[in-house]
């Protein structure tokens, strides 16, 4: 039986995360850490009776504040820290780049600080493959993680930057880490501020649907629960100083996005507006996940056909969750939909 504290929890993988590891693991106890910005919503921890999932106990803090996370550290006896507190919007990181390098960066260093105080047996970071950069559309490739680190964005350097300071915890301090770096996930309780929900639940309201004018740039998309089975094979399995990178090889394009949210829906193609693209907006991104595969076995196991039905399907169900976070998202004048990973 282990303590697992995941920081970043009531946000969207976080808090899909959690509800994977109670029913996968039982017998152990969870710490829940979030800031809880305008992205984190303490509600996505609750069960069906509306309470606090069992054996889950909320912490309202940041990552970046030391002496509390040492005292959690430490009054809670934490084996495993899950990293997964971010900002995580690229849109509006072109706005607030600041927040962006305060969370991601210094926030992270601030939460190995604690680690490095107390000690525990794993930190396990979650990173994006965004930190590689661009791949052309057309390319014949895949980053592995081996690839150089060439980010274009606040976001993405600010997840270069911690990603950075993780290893340097590793090595100079014997911190025991690991990193995945994941695709775009998609899934329930994902912020309506990111494409698949913000697609959903406009056009559930005969609102327009905005793409960014490269219709044609594509993403890799894995379903959130294939990242926490990712995630748990390399917390269990995977080599301290090591780097997972996870995804599915599915790629689908922003139009093919809006299109098929529009078909679950029994829609046409009407409500779909182009908007100006945003700056540094990269093409593509392609994980080589063969590492994960064939050194830890890991493998995805939902389809994108039936993930993403499942996705929408959700969205309709469960209106009661996301209608009263509409509006709470800072206004970007004129942004299409944001998928950052
Ligand atoms: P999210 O925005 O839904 O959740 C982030 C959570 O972090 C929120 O609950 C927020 O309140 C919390 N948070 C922010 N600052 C904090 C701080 N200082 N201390 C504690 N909590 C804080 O984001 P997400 O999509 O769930 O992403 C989680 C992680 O996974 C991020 O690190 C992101 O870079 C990474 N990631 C996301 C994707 C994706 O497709 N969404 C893909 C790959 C990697």
């Amino acid at each position: 039986m282990s303590t697992v504290l995941v920081t970043g929890a009531a946000g969207f993988i976080g808090s899909n995360f959690v509800r994977y590891w109670r029913a996968v693991h039982p017998g152990d106890a969870i710490v829940a850490l979030d800031a809880l910005t305008y992205a984190g919503v303490r509600e996505s921890l609750n069960g069906p009776d509306g309470e606090l999932l069992d054996g889950v106990t909320f912490v309202h803090g940041s990552i970046g504040n030391t002496d509390l996370v040492a005292h959690l550290l430490r009054a809670y006896s934490v084996d495993v820290v899950v990293n997964f507190a971010a900002e995580s919007h690229n849109s509006l990181a072109i706005l607030r780049p600041g927040d962006f390098f305060a969370t991601n960066v210094t926030g992270t260093q601030g939460l190995l600080e604690a680690v490095r105080r107390v000690g525990v047996s794993r930190f396990h970071h979650i990173s994006t493959c965004e930190v590689y950069g661009d791949l052309s559309l057309d390319a014949d490739e895949a980053f592995t993680e081996d690839s150089p680190y060439l980010p274009r964005t606040p976001y993405n350097a600010a997840k270069a930057g911690g990603d950075h300071v993780v290893r340097s915890y590793g090595l100079t301090y014997d911190v025991p880490v690991t990193i995945t770096n994941c695709s775009n996930n998609y899934g329930p309780f994902q912020f309506p501020e990111k494409v698949i929900p913000l697609f959903t639940t406009r056009a559930l309201a005969g609102e327009p649907l905005p793409l960014y004018a490269s219709t044609k740039n594509r993403r890799e998309w894995l379903h959130v629960s294939d990242h926490a089975t990712a995630i748990d094979r390399v917390i269990h399995h995977g080599r301290v100083g090591e780097t997972y990178n996870v995804g599915s090889g599915t790629e689908v394009d922003i139009e093919g996005i809006a299109d098929t949210v529009l078909g679950a829906l029994g829609l046409g193609p009407e409500l779909k507006t182009i908007v100006p693209d945003r700056p540094s907006h990269d093409r593509r991104y392609l994980l080589d996940s063969s590492k994960l595969r064939t050194e830890l076995g890991w493998a995805p196991a939902v389809e994108w056909t039936d993930g993403i039905a499942d996705t929408v399907a959700w969205y309709r169900a469960n209106e009661a969750w996301w209608r009263p976070l509409l509006g709470r998202s800072p206004v970007i004048e004129g942004a299409g939909a944001d998928w950052s990973g």
